[in-house]
Protein backbone atom coordinates (compact mmCIF):
# COMPACT_ATOMS: atom_id res chain seq x y z
CA UNK A 1 0.00 0.00 0.00
CA UNK A 2 0.99 3.42 -0.82
CA UNK A 3 1.54 5.34 2.27
CA UNK A 4 -1.47 7.65 3.07
CA UNK A 5 -1.56 10.91 1.92
CA UNK A 6 -4.29 13.95 3.12
CA UNK A 7 -3.59 16.43 -0.12
CA UNK A 8 -6.20 16.16 -2.04
CA UNK A 9 -5.79 16.97 -5.47
CA UNK A 10 -8.06 19.05 -7.60
CA UNK A 11 -10.47 17.43 -10.32
CA UNK A 12 -8.64 17.61 -13.88
CA UNK A 13 -9.82 20.43 -15.94
CA UNK A 14 -8.82 20.73 -19.72
CA UNK A 15 -8.20 18.01 -22.33
CA UNK A 16 -8.83 14.90 -21.87
CA UNK A 17 -5.35 12.19 -21.87
CA UNK A 18 -7.07 10.94 -25.42
CA UNK A 19 -7.73 14.27 -27.44
CA UNK A 20 -4.07 15.32 -26.53
CA UNK A 21 -2.22 12.32 -27.40
CA UNK A 22 -4.13 12.13 -30.69
CA UNK A 23 -2.89 15.65 -31.28
CA UNK A 24 0.83 15.01 -29.57
CA UNK A 25 2.45 14.39 -32.70
CA UNK A 26 1.60 17.12 -34.73
CA UNK A 27 2.53 19.82 -32.00
CA UNK A 28 5.24 18.45 -29.68
CA UNK A 29 8.74 17.28 -29.86
CA UNK A 30 8.54 13.52 -30.31
CA UNK A 31 11.32 12.35 -27.95
CA UNK A 32 8.51 13.19 -25.96
CA UNK A 33 6.87 10.29 -26.50
CA UNK A 34 9.79 7.70 -26.04
CA UNK A 35 9.31 6.72 -22.57
CA UNK A 36 6.42 4.45 -21.07
CA UNK A 37 4.26 3.39 -23.51
CA UNK A 38 1.09 4.04 -22.11
CA UNK A 39 2.20 7.68 -21.69
CA UNK A 40 2.14 9.07 -18.17
CA UNK A 41 -0.26 12.61 -18.01
CA UNK A 42 0.62 14.13 -15.08
CA UNK A 43 -1.70 17.06 -13.80
CA UNK A 44 -1.11 18.06 -9.95
CA UNK A 45 1.91 17.45 -7.45
CA UNK A 46 2.47 17.79 -3.49
CA UNK A 47 5.79 16.85 -2.30
CA UNK A 48 6.67 13.74 -2.72
CA UNK A 49 3.61 12.34 -4.91
CA UNK A 50 2.23 13.03 -8.75
CA UNK A 51 -1.32 12.77 -9.96
CA UNK A 52 -2.12 11.16 -13.35
CA UNK A 53 -5.38 13.11 -15.29
CA UNK A 54 -7.39 10.25 -13.62
CA UNK A 55 -5.84 11.30 -10.02
CA UNK A 56 -4.21 8.09 -9.76
CA UNK A 57 -1.36 9.15 -7.80
CA UNK A 58 2.40 7.57 -8.07
CA UNK A 59 5.45 7.92 -6.07
CA UNK A 60 7.97 9.65 -7.62
CA UNK A 61 11.52 8.34 -7.64
CA UNK A 62 12.95 10.64 -10.24
CA UNK A 63 11.82 14.52 -9.42
CA UNK A 64 11.58 15.73 -12.51
CA UNK A 65 15.05 14.96 -13.72
CA UNK A 66 16.29 15.27 -10.08
CA UNK A 67 14.77 18.87 -10.26
CA UNK A 68 12.64 19.24 -7.61
CA UNK A 69 14.33 18.97 -4.72
CA UNK A 70 12.59 19.62 -1.18
CA UNK A 71 8.96 18.40 -3.08
CA UNK A 72 6.54 19.28 -5.74
CA UNK A 73 4.84 22.57 -4.89
CA UNK A 74 6.45 22.73 -1.42
CA UNK A 75 4.70 25.78 0.41
CA UNK A 76 6.95 27.49 1.68
CA UNK A 77 8.57 27.57 -2.01
CA UNK A 78 5.17 28.35 -3.25
CA UNK A 79 4.91 31.05 -0.80
CA UNK A 80 8.11 33.03 -1.49
CA UNK A 81 7.44 33.09 -5.10
CA UNK A 82 3.95 33.89 -4.75
CA UNK A 83 5.25 37.17 -2.91
CA UNK A 84 7.89 38.03 -5.29
CA UNK A 85 5.39 37.29 -8.28
CA UNK A 86 3.29 40.21 -6.99
CA UNK A 87 5.98 42.63 -6.15
CA UNK A 88 7.99 42.43 -9.40
CA UNK A 89 8.54 39.73 -12.27
CA UNK A 90 11.39 41.04 -13.94
CA UNK A 91 13.73 43.79 -14.66
CA UNK A 92 16.73 42.58 -16.84
CA UNK A 93 20.42 42.96 -15.05
CA UNK A 94 20.29 47.13 -16.54
CA UNK A 95 18.75 47.80 -12.63
CA UNK A 96 19.45 45.77 -10.14
CA UNK A 97 17.25 44.40 -7.50
CA UNK A 98 17.15 43.64 -3.56
CA UNK A 99 16.68 39.73 -4.49
CA UNK A 100 19.31 39.42 -6.39
CA UNK A 101 21.71 40.35 -3.79
CA UNK A 102 20.11 38.68 -0.68
CA UNK A 103 19.88 35.65 -2.98
CA UNK A 104 23.67 35.62 -4.16
CA UNK A 105 25.00 36.11 -0.20
CA UNK A 106 22.68 32.93 0.98
CA UNK A 107 24.28 30.65 -1.93
CA UNK A 108 28.08 31.37 -1.76
CA UNK A 109 27.59 30.87 1.96
CA UNK A 110 27.11 27.53 1.30
CA UNK A 111 30.60 27.20 -0.75
CA UNK A 112 33.55 26.55 1.09
CA UNK A 113 37.23 28.13 0.28
CA UNK A 114 37.31 30.95 -2.01
CA UNK A 115 34.42 30.23 -4.18
CA UNK A 116 32.29 33.48 -3.92
CA UNK A 117 31.35 34.71 -7.19
CA UNK A 118 28.28 33.58 -8.34
CA UNK A 119 26.28 34.28 -11.81
CA UNK A 120 23.03 32.95 -12.33
CA UNK A 121 21.69 31.60 -15.27
CA UNK A 122 18.94 29.85 -16.29
CA UNK A 123 19.97 26.23 -16.88
CA UNK A 124 22.46 23.56 -16.29
CA UNK A 125 23.63 23.69 -19.62
CA UNK A 126 24.19 27.16 -19.57
CA UNK A 127 25.93 26.99 -16.76
CA UNK A 128 28.57 24.45 -17.95
CA UNK A 129 28.79 26.84 -20.89
CA UNK A 130 29.74 29.68 -18.86
CA UNK A 131 32.29 27.60 -16.83
CA UNK A 132 33.84 26.41 -19.70
CA UNK A 133 33.74 30.26 -20.63
CA UNK A 134 35.72 31.36 -17.97
CA UNK A 135 38.07 28.33 -18.20
CA UNK A 136 39.01 29.47 -21.92
CA UNK A 137 39.26 33.16 -20.81
CA UNK A 138 41.43 32.39 -17.70
CA UNK A 139 43.43 30.14 -19.76
CA UNK A 140 44.71 30.51 -22.92
CA UNK A 141 42.34 29.36 -25.30
CA UNK A 142 39.88 31.52 -27.56
CA UNK A 143 36.16 31.16 -26.66
CA UNK A 144 33.92 29.20 -28.51
CA UNK A 145 32.45 26.60 -25.92
CA UNK A 146 30.26 23.60 -27.65
CA UNK A 147 29.15 21.13 -24.58
CA UNK A 148 28.03 18.60 -26.40
CA UNK A 149 31.63 17.60 -26.83
CA UNK A 150 31.98 17.47 -22.92
CA UNK A 151 29.08 15.28 -22.24
CA UNK A 152 30.93 11.65 -22.20
CA UNK A 153 28.11 9.50 -22.50
CA UNK A 154 27.94 8.08 -26.01
CA UNK A 155 24.15 8.26 -26.34
CA UNK A 156 24.01 11.68 -25.27
CA UNK A 157 26.34 12.87 -28.05
CA UNK A 158 24.69 12.73 -31.01
CA UNK A 159 27.13 13.41 -34.61
CA UNK A 160 29.65 15.43 -32.33
CA UNK A 161 32.42 12.63 -31.51
CA UNK A 162 34.78 15.15 -30.27
CA UNK A 163 33.64 18.20 -29.68
CA UNK A 164 36.15 21.22 -30.60
CA UNK A 165 39.13 20.81 -28.27
CA UNK A 166 38.10 18.32 -25.33
CA UNK A 167 38.98 14.95 -24.80
CA UNK A 168 37.62 12.37 -22.30
CA UNK A 169 39.18 10.14 -19.33
CA UNK A 170 37.54 7.35 -18.67
CA UNK A 171 35.16 7.87 -16.01
CA UNK A 172 36.03 5.15 -13.11
CA UNK A 173 33.08 2.73 -12.87
CA UNK A 174 33.49 -0.51 -10.40
CA UNK A 175 30.83 -2.40 -11.98
CA UNK A 176 32.50 -2.39 -15.57
CA UNK A 177 34.84 -0.49 -16.00
CA UNK A 178 38.02 -2.13 -17.48
CA UNK A 179 39.83 -1.95 -13.82
CA UNK A 180 37.43 -1.24 -11.44
CA UNK A 181 35.32 -4.47 -11.30
CA UNK A 182 38.56 -6.82 -11.63
CA UNK A 183 40.83 -5.14 -8.62
CA UNK A 184 38.39 -3.78 -6.38
CA UNK A 185 34.63 -4.62 -6.36
CA UNK A 186 35.13 -8.60 -6.51
CA UNK A 187 38.26 -8.02 -3.72
CA UNK A 188 38.33 -11.65 -1.70
CA UNK A 189 37.26 -9.52 1.03
CA UNK A 190 34.15 -7.86 -0.22
CA UNK A 191 32.94 -10.26 -3.06
CA UNK A 192 31.21 -8.21 -5.67
CA UNK A 193 31.10 -5.03 -3.05
CA UNK A 194 33.07 -1.60 -2.85
CA UNK A 195 36.41 -1.30 -3.38
CA UNK A 196 38.38 -2.12 -0.14
CA UNK A 197 41.86 -0.47 -0.75
CA UNK A 198 43.08 1.66 2.09
CA UNK A 199 41.81 5.16 1.75
CA UNK A 200 43.48 7.12 -0.92
CA UNK A 201 45.19 4.20 -2.37
CA UNK A 202 42.57 2.43 -4.40
CA UNK A 203 44.57 0.52 -7.08
CA UNK A 204 41.84 0.65 -9.73
CA UNK A 205 41.56 4.41 -8.97
CA UNK A 206 45.72 4.70 -9.75
CA UNK A 207 44.80 3.47 -12.88
CA UNK A 208 41.85 5.84 -14.55
CA UNK A 209 44.31 8.28 -13.11
CA UNK A 210 46.91 7.06 -14.92
CA UNK A 211 44.76 7.14 -18.17
CA UNK A 212 43.68 10.64 -17.64
CA UNK A 213 47.37 11.32 -18.07
CA UNK A 214 47.87 9.55 -21.03
CA UNK A 215 44.68 11.95 -22.37
CA UNK A 216 46.95 14.71 -21.39
CA UNK A 217 50.09 13.70 -22.27
CA UNK A 218 48.97 12.83 -25.56
CA UNK A 219 45.46 14.74 -26.63
CA UNK A 220 46.43 18.17 -25.17
CA UNK A 221 48.43 20.74 -25.41
CA UNK A 222 51.45 20.72 -22.83
CA UNK A 223 51.10 22.89 -19.85
CA UNK A 224 47.98 24.23 -21.78
CA UNK A 225 44.81 22.51 -20.65
CA UNK A 226 41.69 24.65 -19.85
CA UNK A 227 39.71 23.02 -17.49
CA UNK A 228 38.54 19.81 -15.94
CA UNK A 229 35.02 19.04 -15.55
CA UNK A 230 32.86 16.38 -13.48
CA UNK A 231 30.43 14.82 -11.59
CA UNK A 232 31.58 13.19 -8.21
CA UNK A 233 28.62 10.46 -8.85
CA UNK A 234 27.31 10.44 -12.55
CA UNK A 235 24.13 11.57 -12.72
CA UNK A 236 22.21 10.38 -16.44
CA UNK A 237 25.55 7.97 -16.45
CA UNK A 238 23.45 5.74 -13.50
CA UNK A 239 24.91 6.75 -10.46
CA UNK A 240 28.01 5.76 -11.19
CA UNK A 241 30.69 6.51 -8.07
CA UNK A 242 33.91 8.21 -8.26
CA UNK A 243 36.39 6.36 -5.89
CA UNK A 244 37.74 7.59 -3.07
CA UNK A 245 40.90 9.89 -4.37
CA UNK A 246 40.43 10.20 -7.95
CA UNK A 247 39.14 13.57 -7.99
CA UNK A 248 42.07 14.63 -5.77
CA UNK A 249 44.43 13.27 -7.95
CA UNK A 250 42.96 14.59 -11.36
CA UNK A 251 42.68 17.76 -9.95
CA UNK A 252 46.60 17.88 -9.36
CA UNK A 253 47.35 16.34 -12.75
CA UNK A 254 44.77 19.25 -14.38
CA UNK A 255 46.36 21.95 -12.39
CA UNK A 256 50.07 20.61 -13.24
CA UNK A 257 49.19 21.36 -16.85
CA UNK A 258 47.89 24.98 -16.25
CA UNK A 259 44.14 23.74 -16.11
CA UNK A 260 41.38 24.92 -13.67
CA UNK A 261 38.82 22.26 -12.01
CA UNK A 262 34.76 22.61 -12.85
CA UNK A 263 32.71 20.73 -10.51
CA UNK A 264 29.43 19.62 -12.17
CA UNK A 265 27.06 19.93 -9.43
CA UNK A 266 23.85 20.33 -10.98
CA UNK A 267 22.49 16.66 -9.56
CA UNK A 268 24.86 15.88 -6.91
CA UNK A 269 24.41 19.22 -4.81
CA UNK A 270 22.20 20.73 -2.20
CA UNK A 271 22.46 18.01 0.46
CA UNK A 272 21.30 14.90 -2.36
CA UNK A 273 24.72 12.93 -1.20
CA UNK A 274 23.75 12.98 2.29
CA UNK A 275 27.27 12.79 3.86
CA UNK A 276 28.10 16.53 2.53
CA UNK A 277 26.14 19.33 0.48
CA UNK A 278 28.04 19.32 -2.38
CA UNK A 279 29.40 16.37 -4.31
CA UNK A 280 32.81 17.66 -3.92
CA UNK A 281 32.92 17.44 -0.52
CA UNK A 282 32.49 13.83 -0.56
CA UNK A 283 36.00 13.55 -2.69
CA UNK A 284 37.80 16.00 -0.86
CA UNK A 285 38.77 18.91 -3.38
CA UNK A 286 38.05 22.19 -3.83
CA UNK A 287 37.05 23.20 -7.02
CA UNK A 288 37.74 26.36 -8.99
CA UNK A 289 34.66 26.49 -10.52
CA UNK A 290 31.07 25.10 -9.70
CA UNK A 291 28.09 24.78 -11.80
CA UNK A 292 24.58 24.17 -10.74
CA UNK A 293 21.04 23.65 -11.94
CA UNK A 294 18.14 21.26 -11.42
CA UNK A 295 17.73 21.18 -7.68
CA UNK A 296 18.50 24.59 -7.44
CA UNK A 297 15.21 25.95 -8.29
CA UNK A 298 13.03 23.28 -6.87
CA UNK A 299 11.90 22.96 -10.73
CA UNK A 300 11.93 26.50 -11.25
CA UNK A 301 14.57 26.51 -14.46
CA UNK A 302 17.49 28.19 -12.75
CA UNK A 303 20.94 27.32 -13.06
CA UNK A 304 24.25 29.05 -11.38
CA UNK A 305 27.96 29.46 -11.52
CA UNK A 306 30.49 30.01 -8.25
CA UNK A 307 33.83 30.88 -8.93
CA UNK A 308 36.78 32.63 -7.06
CA UNK A 309 37.30 36.55 -7.13
CA UNK A 310 40.37 35.50 -9.16
CA UNK A 311 38.93 33.98 -12.09
CA UNK A 312 35.30 36.13 -12.12
CA UNK A 313 38.06 39.16 -12.15
CA UNK A 314 39.40 37.87 -15.16
CA UNK A 315 35.45 37.50 -17.03
CA UNK A 316 35.23 40.89 -16.32
CA UNK A 317 36.35 41.50 -19.64
CA UNK A 318 34.01 39.57 -21.06
CA UNK A 319 30.54 41.44 -20.14
CA UNK A 320 28.82 38.32 -19.35
CA UNK A 321 25.11 38.25 -18.32
CA UNK A 322 21.63 37.04 -19.80
CA UNK A 323 18.23 38.21 -19.65
CA UNK A 324 16.76 35.50 -17.65
CA UNK A 325 19.85 34.94 -14.89
CA UNK A 326 19.04 36.00 -11.69
CA UNK A 327 15.29 37.25 -12.54
CA UNK A 328 13.65 38.42 -9.06
CA UNK A 329 11.14 35.17 -8.84
CA UNK A 330 13.91 32.93 -9.49
CA UNK A 331 15.80 34.44 -6.47
CA UNK A 332 12.96 34.36 -4.30
CA UNK A 333 12.69 30.68 -5.18
CA UNK A 334 16.07 29.60 -5.23
CA UNK A 335 16.28 31.55 -1.38
CA UNK A 336 13.17 29.56 -0.35
CA UNK A 337 14.86 26.23 -1.31
CA UNK A 338 18.09 26.95 0.62
CA UNK A 339 16.05 28.16 3.54
CA UNK A 340 13.90 24.74 3.36
CA UNK A 341 17.20 22.49 3.02
CA UNK A 342 18.23 24.45 6.16
CA UNK A 343 14.80 24.00 8.38
CA UNK A 344 13.97 20.63 7.33
CA UNK A 345 17.21 18.82 7.32
CA UNK A 346 17.15 17.38 4.32
CA UNK A 347 20.62 16.57 3.84
CA UNK A 348 20.38 14.57 7.15
CA UNK A 349 16.98 13.17 5.56
CA UNK A 350 18.82 11.95 2.60
CA UNK A 351 21.76 10.41 4.69
CA UNK A 352 19.51 8.44 7.04
CA UNK A 353 16.26 7.63 4.10
CA UNK A 354 19.10 6.92 1.49
CA UNK A 355 21.20 4.44 3.61
CA UNK A 356 17.66 2.66 4.58
CA UNK A 357 16.88 2.87 0.61
CA UNK A 358 20.37 0.83 -0.53
CA UNK A 359 20.19 -1.69 2.60
CA UNK A 360 16.82 -2.91 0.99
CA UNK A 361 17.78 -2.41 -2.21
CA UNK A 362 20.57 -5.11 -1.61
CA UNK A 363 18.00 -6.93 -0.40
CA UNK A 364 16.46 -7.29 -3.75
CA UNK A 365 19.71 -7.44 -5.06
CA UNK A 366 20.19 -10.91 -3.42
CA UNK A 367 16.92 -12.16 -4.20
CA UNK A 368 17.06 -11.46 -8.19
CA UNK A 369 19.13 -12.40 -10.62
CA UNK A 370 18.28 -9.56 -12.46
CA UNK A 371 19.80 -7.11 -10.48
CA UNK A 372 23.32 -6.82 -11.04
CA UNK A 373 24.35 -3.52 -9.16
CA UNK A 374 23.07 -1.37 -6.31
CA UNK A 375 25.08 2.05 -6.22
CA UNK A 376 25.09 5.46 -5.09
CA UNK A 377 25.29 7.93 -1.99
CA UNK A 378 21.99 9.50 0.13
CA UNK A 379 19.28 9.62 -2.39
CA UNK A 380 21.22 9.11 -5.71
CA UNK A 381 21.18 5.81 -6.58
CA UNK A 382 21.31 3.65 -9.32
CA UNK A 383 20.79 -0.19 -10.18
CA UNK A 384 21.89 -1.71 -12.85
CA UNK A 385 19.80 -4.68 -14.24
CA UNK A 386 21.31 -6.89 -15.84
CA UNK A 387 20.34 -10.48 -17.56
CA UNK A 388 22.51 -12.56 -15.02
CA UNK A 389 25.14 -11.81 -12.11
CA UNK A 390 27.87 -13.49 -13.80
CA UNK A 391 27.87 -12.64 -17.27
CA UNK A 392 26.66 -8.63 -16.35
CA UNK A 393 25.29 -8.43 -19.86
CA UNK A 394 23.08 -5.62 -19.51
CA UNK A 395 19.46 -6.57 -19.77
CA UNK A 396 17.62 -6.48 -22.96
CA UNK A 397 16.03 -2.75 -23.41
CA UNK A 398 12.53 -4.24 -23.82
CA UNK A 399 13.02 -6.42 -20.56
CA UNK A 400 13.88 -3.06 -18.54
CA UNK A 401 11.13 -1.25 -20.50
CA UNK A 402 8.75 -4.15 -19.34
CA UNK A 403 10.15 -4.00 -15.70
CA UNK A 404 9.79 -0.27 -15.69
CA UNK A 405 6.52 -0.36 -17.03
CA UNK A 406 5.09 -2.51 -14.01
CA UNK A 407 6.59 -0.14 -11.40
CA UNK A 408 4.55 2.46 -13.11
CA UNK A 409 1.51 0.86 -12.91
CA UNK A 410 1.79 0.11 -9.30
CA UNK A 411 2.30 3.39 -8.65
CA UNK A 412 6.08 4.25 -8.61
CA UNK A 413 7.88 6.67 -11.14
CA UNK A 414 11.23 5.52 -11.27
CA UNK A 415 14.14 7.75 -13.74
CA UNK A 416 16.21 5.36 -16.22
CA UNK A 417 19.30 5.78 -18.01
CA UNK A 418 22.97 4.51 -18.09
CA UNK A 419 25.27 3.99 -20.76
CA UNK A 420 23.20 0.77 -21.74
CA UNK A 421 20.05 2.32 -21.02
CA UNK A 422 19.52 -0.58 -17.94
CA UNK A 423 20.05 1.58 -15.30
CA UNK A 424 16.65 2.84 -12.70
CA UNK A 425 17.71 6.02 -11.32
CA UNK A 426 16.08 6.76 -8.07
CA UNK A 427 16.43 10.81 -7.15
CA UNK A 428 13.13 11.43 -5.34
CA UNK A 429 11.91 15.30 -3.73
CA UNK A 430 14.00 14.49 -0.85
CA UNK A 431 11.56 14.84 0.96
CA UNK A 432 10.27 10.78 1.01
CA UNK A 433 9.81 8.85 3.90
CA UNK A 434 10.99 5.37 5.47
CA UNK A 435 7.07 4.17 4.28
CA UNK A 436 7.61 5.53 0.89
CA UNK A 437 10.81 3.27 0.17
CA UNK A 438 9.03 0.63 1.74
CA UNK A 439 6.45 0.86 -0.58
CA UNK A 440 8.57 1.14 -3.62
CA UNK A 441 10.81 -1.53 -2.15
CA UNK A 442 7.66 -4.38 -2.39
CA UNK A 443 6.93 -2.57 -5.72
CA UNK A 444 10.19 -3.21 -7.65
CA UNK A 445 10.13 -6.95 -6.00
CA UNK A 446 6.73 -7.46 -7.41
CA UNK A 447 8.28 -6.27 -10.60
CA UNK A 448 11.07 -8.42 -10.51
CA UNK A 449 9.53 -11.63 -9.42
CA UNK A 450 7.07 -10.87 -12.74
CA UNK A 451 9.89 -10.81 -14.98
CA UNK A 452 11.83 -13.91 -12.81
CA UNK A 453 8.61 -15.98 -13.54
CA UNK A 454 8.48 -15.49 -16.81
CA UNK A 455 11.77 -16.95 -17.95
N1 LIG B 1 24.94 18.59 -15.94
C1 LIG B 1 24.38 17.47 -15.46
C2 LIG B 1 25.13 16.60 -14.51
C3 LIG B 1 23.09 17.11 -15.87
O1 LIG B 1 22.53 15.99 -15.41
C4 LIG B 1 22.39 17.94 -16.78
C5 LIG B 1 20.99 17.62 -17.26
N2 LIG B 1 20.64 16.29 -17.25
C6 LIG B 1 23.01 19.10 -17.24
C7 LIG B 1 24.29 19.41 -16.79
C8 LIG B 1 22.30 20.03 -18.19
O2 LIG B 1 21.30 20.71 -17.50
P1 LIG B 1 20.05 21.37 -18.25
O3 LIG B 1 19.19 20.26 -18.75
O4 LIG B 1 19.38 22.20 -17.19
O5 LIG B 1 20.58 22.21 -19.34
Amino acid sequence: EMPACSFKPSKHEGPDLNSVLSTRKNNLNPALFTFYKEPVYVHQGYMQYLWDTNNKRYLDLFAGIVTVSVGHCHPAVVAAAEKQMKKLWHTTNIYLHPKIHEYAAQLVAKFPGNLKVVYFTNSGSEANDLAVLMARINGYHGASPYLMGVTALSTWRYNNPTGFGFQQAMNPDPYRGPWGGKHCRDSPAQPGRQCDCPQGQCKACDMYVDQLEDVLRYSMPKGRVGAFIAEAIQGVGGAVQLPDGYLKKAYEKIRANGGVCIADEVQTGFGRLGSHYWGFESQGVMPDIVTMAKGIGNGFPMGAVVTTPEIAATMGKALHFNTFGGNPVASAVGQAVLEVIDKENIQGLCADVGTYFMKELEKLRNEFEVVGDVRGKGLMIGVELVKDKASRTPLPAEEVASIWEDTKNMGVLIGKGGLFGNCFRIKPPMCITLADVDFSIAVMRAAFRKHANKK
